[in-house]
């Protein structure tokens, strides 16, 4: 289904590779998006690539870790060398981490989450906002979770990283607003990823699936449809905002 919603828009996907990243670029490309798709599992990226050329996108994949700023500045690069420039950019790269409660959680583990989770967003957007004010504006979508509002036992650091991604979109939409740049932060409730399926046994997934007022956990799909639209100009009096895709999970 071939609509123009991001027709010849340049978009970096981060973590694009699996789940959520790849329905993300696989919606992008069905919108007419040119992408640049990064991941460090460079076998998911290239299914991810495989599948987006499929849909007729112009399309690359690079190997890159969004802990590093140096791995953010050349995928900007890249954009602009091979495609002209940046329009989008979806920080959805991220871990679930070590499962502990605070006092048992060890300082590593809790510094790789943070740097992967936050600090990385915050190098990608260093990177990124540049190459946004050159080409006039552009959209800049975060992908943080239901748990950037409220706590989830056992995995503080994660929680933590997605709250402080919240005030990061905002702070930077406040900084960038006047000059047309969206910059907003998505919330998925619990999704069917390999990041949850890896980590969660078919009893606890349903016990999870019970927490959002659909009764089910969601599909990637389904925050890809969202974020395509909010890339989107249609999405033009959108910005600093905190938006859940979570079929309810926070209505209670
Ligand atoms: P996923 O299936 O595990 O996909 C994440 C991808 O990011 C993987 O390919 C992963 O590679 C990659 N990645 C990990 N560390 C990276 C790094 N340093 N640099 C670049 N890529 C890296 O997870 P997902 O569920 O799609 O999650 C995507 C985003 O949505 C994450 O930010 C996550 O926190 C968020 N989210 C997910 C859910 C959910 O229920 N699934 C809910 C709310 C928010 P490896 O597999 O090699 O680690």
């Amino acid at each position: 289904m071939a609509t123009s919603l991001l027709e010849n828009k340049v978009a970096i996907i981060t973590g694009a590779g699996s789940g959520i990243g790849r329905a993300i670029a696989n919606h992008f490309a069905d919108a007419g998006a040119r992408l640049v798709l990064s991941d460090v599992d460079d076998n998911g990226g290239e299914i991810t690539l495989a599948q987006a050329r499929q849909r007729g996108a112009h399309a690359m994949y690079l190997h890159a870790d969004s802990s590093q700023p140096r791995d953010h500045a050349m995928l900007v690069r890249e954009a602009v060398e091979r495609w002209g420039g940046l329009d989008i950019a979806v920080n959805n790269a991220g871990i679930a981490g070590t499962q502990a409660p605070v006092a048992e959680l060890p300082p590593e583990a809790w510094d790789k989450v943070i740097a992967v989770n936050l600090t990385g967003v915050f190098h990608a957007m260093r990177a990124q906002i540049p190459a946004l004010l050159v080409r006039g504006g552009g959209s800049i979508i975060n992908i943080s979770s239901i748990l950037g509002q409220v706590g989830f036992r056992n995995a503080a650091a994660y929680v933590a990283a997605k709250h402080g991604l919240v005030g990061l979109t905002q702070t930077a939409a406040l900084e960038y607003g006047p000059k047309k740049i969206r910059i907003n932060a998505v919330a998925p409730g619990f999704i069917k990823t390999p990041m949850v399926e890896k980590n969660l046994d078919a009893a606890a997934l349903g016990m999870l699936a019970g927490l959002h007022a659909v009764g089910r956990i969601g599909d990637p799909a389904e925050v890809a449809a969202f974020v395509t639209w909010l890339a989107s100009d249609q999405a033009s009096f959108v910005t600093g905002a905190y938006l859940p895709v979570d079929g309810g999970y926070l209505a209670q």
